[in-house]
């Protein structure tokens, strides 16, 4: 028997359905067998959140894993970040409004910008056609 985690796509529903084997989810999820326990939508798939089934070693194993891929991409953001700091303006939280004033009063800046904004500003800069992109950044008090 195996358990899993399924998701109904439709009202956002998550309960867990025991099955013979995974094969068996595979035939009935085809045939269209399976549907949400609270609306009945056959909408229903996997969800891919649920990772305890995995034994103690093996989820140990799987976080070192996280662990190096996580460092790396730290590294190559550090290298991102460097790069940003060495090429554009800091601006701060007055992001939105030098990008504004670039984009409006065609100032010519040699240099890019770069600072804080909030999704909602990064949305209305698009919607004004003032393009931004969002990087993800790591705070460094070493710096
Ligand atoms: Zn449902």
């Amino acid at each position: 028997m195996i358990k899993y985690n399924l998701l109904c796509k439709k009202c956002d529903l998550s309960f867990n359905s025991w099955f013979a084997s995974s094969k068996e989810y595979d035939k009935l999820n085809k045939k269209k067998l399976i549907n949400c326990h609270s609306c009945g939508s056959l909408k229903v798939e996997k969800n891919l959140m649920a990772p305890k089934v995995i034994s103690k070693n093996f989820s140990h194993k799987i976080e070192k894993k996280n662990l190096i891929k996580y460092q790396k991409i730290k590294k190559t953001i550090n290298e991102y970040q460097k790069f940003i700091k060495n090429n554009f303006d800091y601006v701060g939280e007055n992001f939105t409004y030098e990008a504004r004033s670039i984009h409006y009063d065609k100032k010519k800046k040699n240099k890019g910008i770069y600072g804080t904004a909030s999704k909602q500003d990064l949305k209305e800069l698009k919607e004004e056609g003032i393009d931004a992109q969002l990087v993800p950044w790591f705070e460094n008090k070493n710096n």
